[in-house]
């Protein structure tokens, strides 16, 4: 069997790009023991649940909505399809979408020019209010980008809510550079976090694998 796995997640460390490069959302790992005094290592990790790669729940954005420990696996253990946007400059407008050929069920992945820099950009790519509501329309299973946040600077959250609504799954923080367009065996399992809004992943996209035939 010939098959490739493609990691597509940030690596997460202190000085990583985080949202609006704010310091209290750095990840920090602290040293809880290690081999001169206890003879091992141990570490915490405190992480904002948004940081890097990472799942969002429905809690995200809607109260009472599920959080990321009821996301059935299904919705992100699946093919998914690479889309090349790298042309766009601020948001990805209903018309850029409509050029995808997208079906019902699919899980779109946005490769975009944010996958083109490693810093924190308060210019970077999103999806626009009325794309995310034209994509809900078309009944798509997910979306994901390669931005820390799929929206910006839009009062209300309207791409979150809209994609939400419709039981669509989103994943930000992705890195897409160094892959081509196509559809991939996608693995985006969120931590297991009881109740809470959102999940860092380590998400791979797989290429080759016989569950695509
Ligand atoms: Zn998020």
């Amino acid at each position: 069997m010939t098959w490739r796995i493609h990691d597509v997640s940030m690596p997460v460390h202190h000085s990583m790009p985080v949202y609006k490069d704010k310091a209290d959302k750095r990840p920090e790992f602290e040293t809880k023991a290690d081999f001169a005094e206890s003879g091992l290592r141990e570490s915490r990790a405190h992480v904002d649940a948004h940081t890097g790669t990472h799942v969002d729940a429905a809690l995200h954005m809607m109260p009472g909505a599920d959080s990321i420990d009821l996301l059935p696996l299904e919705h992100v253990v699946r093919p998914a399809r690479v889309v090349d946007l790298s042309y766009v400059t601020g948001a990805i407008q209903v018309s850029d979408v409509e050029a995808l050929n997208v079906h019902e069920d699919e899980f779109l992945l946005f490769k975009t020019a944010n996958s083109k820099e490693d810093i924190f950009n308060p210019e970077f790519v999103y999806l626009g209010e009325a794309a995310a509501k034209w994509l809900a329309e078309a009944k798509i299973a997910g979306v994901g980008i390669d931005g820390l946040g799929i929206e910006r600077s839009q009062p209300g959250h309207p791409t979150h809510k809209a994609l939400f609504s419709s039981g669509a799954v989103i994943l930000e923080g992705l890195r897409l550079h160094h892959i081509q367009p196509g559809t991939y065996f996608m693995v985006a399992a969120p931590l297991k976090w009881m109740g809470v809004e959102a999940a860092p992943a380590r998400v791979l996209l797989l290429e080759g694998v016989s569950i695509l035939s």
